[in-house]
């Protein structure tokens, strides 16, 4: 069965086609720019890249270009040969704590929570009702980010805030990455036979942690909005709030534009001077640059501070893992962190870490009173297995 995974932002839209339950990646690709004066898409097939520029005005645009390519390359011989259309939706709010059917129920919550993700939601939406418009017949499924933590208890996702404002505005904390900590849980529990307690470590340009006990979610560092948590590339993390107001005033800027600074402008780029990319800062940290060795630091020290929360929190955990651009790829940001858990036991194997790269793997020494493990996320497989699930009745 061909299954298409999907992620669609404001003016992109990622997929892959996966052959279920194979889970074999047939064809993946973006589309880039769309909306604007002129669109490229990218296309990686039977190892192959092909790369083309056109005008997309649309979403729907896109989509038909999808599958006139996928005609071209033989991949189908018509439309109806894709099955289900799995969708990434950033914000499910406390409604939806697993993936669903989209129906005409789905399309109006995506809608209602969009005041919650202003940018991320109404882009799914418009991904859905492409897809809808071409591929009329198709089942689509929508996959939250938000799903895997409803499984918090109050005593983690409510703010100290007037109880109010959660029941009249939803001010709560919702966390995102859901879809890659669920395939962390799914991964360690399938290489280890049995549920264990987890620090689910997403570091990429975004990045949260989770703490995971029994394949749920018990607690996670981002919050109302996906600026809460750690320190990332660009964004804060989390701060004092009076700096908000504080700030309005210095500056003569609103609330929102404040927040936009906290959320684009800020985290490593602000600290390092010198890139929100990873790579680009630790080749400088490599010459000695002072500021960079500063922003490692804090990067680093902000995600001890949660993998020390989230032990006790989970009674002791069992597996520290490693994920995402960052997690999956640099030996010095888990080092650093590493080392700054000896107090918890931890050790890691010097050489294991230094060759782990993008993929799975134990990196910690065999005294390591919690073992560390790097696992490539897979959020594209997590979205076509949920949509091979709900469609394959
Ligand atoms: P997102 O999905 O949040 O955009 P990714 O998970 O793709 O982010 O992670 C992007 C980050 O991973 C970037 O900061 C990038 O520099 C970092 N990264 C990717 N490859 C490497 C590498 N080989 N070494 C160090 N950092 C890397």
């Amino acid at each position: 069965m061909k299954i298409l995974s999907v992620n669609a932002g404001s003016s992109s839209l990622k997929f892959t086609l996966f052959e279920m339950p194979e889970e074999k990646v047939i064809v993946s690709g973006t589309f880039e720019k769309i909306g604007l004066n002129s669109s490229i898409y990218t296309i990686k097939y039977n190892g192959e890249k092909i790369k083309k520029e056109c005008v997309l005005n649309t979403h729907k645009d896109a989509v038909n270009v999808l599958m006139e390519e996928l005609l071209n390359l033989n991949i189908i011989k018509s439309y109806d040969e894709i099955e289900g259309v799995g969708h990434r939706v950033v914000q499910g709010a406390d409604k939806y704590s697993k993936s669903v059917i989209i129906d005409e129920e789905v399309c109006k919550d995506i809608v209602k929570f969009t005041p919650l993700a202003p940018i991320h939601n109404p882009a799914n939406l418009i991904g859905i009702e492409s897809f809808k418009e071409v591929l009329k017949n198709v089942k689509q499924v929508g996959v939250f980010d938000t799903a895997f933590h409803q499984t918090m208890k109050e005593s983690e996702y409510l703010y100290p805030l007037p109880l109010e404002w959660k029941e009249k505005y939803g001010v709560r904390k919702y966390g995102f990455h859901g879809t890659s900590h669920r395939f962390i849980s799914e991964t360690m529990k399938e290489y280890l036979k049995k549920d264990a307690k987890i620090i689910s470590c997403h570091i990429g340009n975004g990045a949260s942690l989770s703490a995971i006990k029994d394949g749920a979610c018990v607690d996670t560092s981002m919050g109302f909005t996906p600026l809460a948590g750690l320190m990332m590339g660009t964004r804060s993390g989390d701060i004092d709030a009076s700096i908000v107001p504080y700030l309005c005033d210095k500056l003569n800027l609103s609330a929102s534009e404040i927040i936009n600074k906290f959320n684009k402008e800020s985290g490593l780029l602000a600290i390092t001077g010198v890139s929100s990319d990873l790579r680009d800062v630790e080749s400088e940290y490599l010459n000695g640059n002072e500021r960079c060795k500063l922003g490692l630091e804090m990067y680093s020290r902000k995600i001890v501070n949660y993998i020390s929360m989230y032990n006790t929190l989970l009674d002791g955990a069992e597996y520290i893992v490693f994920t995402a651009g960052v997690g999956e790829n640099s030996p010095i940001v888990r080092g650093l962190v590493c080392e700054k858990l000896k107090a918890l036991g931890v050790e890691i194997d010097k050489n294991l870490n230094e060759e782990m790269f993008g993929k799975f793997g134990e990196i910690s020494s065999n005294n390591s009173k919690i073992k560390v493990f790097v696992v490539p996320t897979n959020e594209e497989l997590m979205i076509a297995r949920d949509t091979y699930d709900l469609i394959k009745e």
